[in-house]
């Protein structure tokens, strides 16, 4: 009731949900009071949960912030979707996101743009904006979100919340649709690290239907929340900390780091030597995988199609033209470029090569030290509007954010306070493969 009664005080003005069900979400509600009188002790039973509109989910629309599914209700559930039925949440409603979760600050939605909740002149950050922003305000206790290049990490920075981006593998992408199918994961974004530990443990899980899922023994995310910080090994990579970080998230991250130092932790100056390359490979191989995954929006099988007549040709291309907007046209068109012959190797496959020379600094790095600490943004949120001539711009922002996802490495966002302006910053901690349990442990016990 809380929730519904903040959703419909706030959600006008935040644009931050695309559905609301609250006939159904009232109904859970009694039913999980119901169960947990009757002796169910499931952790999450009862919990108001909020899906970014990515995640299928039977009987719910499921438009992915764009036209093209504007008409599409999911005939079947996601398994995030599932194992968040089973463990008890009361689903609420839909989060707004970037159409087809490209963007950073949701501006690119169909449904128009999210506020944050800080400051309404600002973005939420994206493409997880919505999903953000609804934790931010109180419409739900946790949210899902995405992260196929920063989108939980990003929004949770900018909104002043958590969030967590797990190894790639860890969190099944069945009935979750597909951006850039080798670096899309799915991860919780809720107020606290131990809020988002819960919400891991019911999201991962090994799913025989996604054939990059990973057979990795189920975990308690919950186990290391309090685990002794003395003698672990912070690295900070010079090259976060360089030109173009605004100088007051450079000291929110440094007093942050002093904190864990008084916590027992010591600090080693590591060196990520290819970060500067992590955005032009992650922008030719995020497009190439887009324009394949999207050519199955035809017009013909599901979705939007288009009333004009023609032969199937013009039907197909009437359909794309008036489905997708502005940055989904220009990814598919990136990556239909790259992938195409007598280009394939200057582009895609160097990028690809990128990719692996990204994941060995990384690995390079891990055997200096446990973690590694940075901003997750180098500036805090920009106001609506004020990058939309400059698309480059906004690629720019998410230098640090994409090795992560490139590398197939966890990583995930802190609040540790706010700029003058009064928008929020976030501390990034990035961890080796399934170091998750470790990271939560460490962003929980931060103060
Ligand atoms: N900003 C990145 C992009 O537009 C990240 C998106 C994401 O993680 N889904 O591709």
């Amino acid at each position: 009731t809380e929730c519904l009664a903040q959703i419909a005080a706030h959600n006008g003005q935040l644009n931050a949900l695309v559905a609301v069900d609250a006939e159904k979400a009232l109904a859970a509600a009694a039913a999980a009071d119901a169960a947990r009188a009757a002796g169910d002790t499931r952790a999450m039973l009862g919990v108001p949960l909020i899906h970014k509109d990515i995640f299928c989910h039977e009987g719910w629309k499921t438009s992915c912030g764009s036209k093209m599914l504007d008409n599409f209700i999911a005939p079947y559930s996601s398994q995030v979707a599932e194992n968040c039925d089973a463990a008890g949440f009361v689903v609420v409603g839909r989060a707004n996101m970037d159409e087809f979760a490209m963007g950073s600050s949701n501006e690119n939605s169909f449904y128009g743009p999210v506020k944050n909740p800080w400051d309404k002149k600002a973005v939420p950050g994206g493409s997880s904006g919505g999903s953000a922003a609804s934790v931010a305000a109180g419409f739900a206790a946790v949210a899902t979100g995405t992260d196929t290049g920063g989108s939980i990490r990003q929004p949770a920075a900018f909104c002043g919340i958590t969030g967590i981006k797990p190894t790639y593998g860890i969190v099944s992408r069945f009935g979750m649709v597909a951006y850039a199918s080798s670096l899309d994961q799915g991860g919780p974004m809720a107020h606290t690290a131990e809020d988002c530990a819960l919400m891991l443990n019911v999201m991962a899980g090994f799913d025989e239907r996604d054939s990059t899922s990973l057979e990795h023994a189920k975990e308690d995310y919950t186990r290391d929340l309090n685990a002794p910080l003395s003698g672990l090994k912070i690295g900070l990579p010079r090259e976060y900390f360089a030109e173009g970080l605004n100088a007051e998230i450079a000291g929110a991250i440094n007093a942050a780091v002093e904190q864990y130092k008084a916590l027992g932790a010591t600090i080693v100056e590591i060196s990520l030597p290819n970060t500067k390359l992590a955005i032009p490979s992650y922008y030719v191989i995020a497009p190439a995988e887009a324009s394949s995954n999207l050519s199955r929006f035809d017009g013909v099988r599901y979705g939007h199609r288009t009333a004009k007549t023609g032969n199937l040709d013009d039907m197909y291309e009437q359909t794309r033209a008036e489905g997708f907007g502005t940055e989904v046209k220009r990814r598919i068109m990136t990556g239909a470029y790259v992938l195409s012959h007598g280009y394939y190797d200057a582009y895609y496959i160097k990028a690809q090569k990128i990719r692996r020379l990204i994941a060995n600094d990384f690995q390079a790095a891990f055997a200096q030290c446990d973690v590694i600490m940075g901003p997750v943004t180098p500036t805090t949120a920009w106001n609506i509007g004020e990058k939309n001539a400059d698309p480059i711009a906004v690629y720019l922002e998410d230098i640090y954010t994409l090795g992560v996802n490139l590398a197939g490495l966890p990583g995930m966002s802190v609040p540790v306070g706010f700029a003058s302006n009064g928008h929020p910053i976030g501390l990034q901690i990035i961890g080796n493969y399934f170091a998750e349990a470790k990271m939560l442990g460490i962003a929980h016990q931060y103060q």
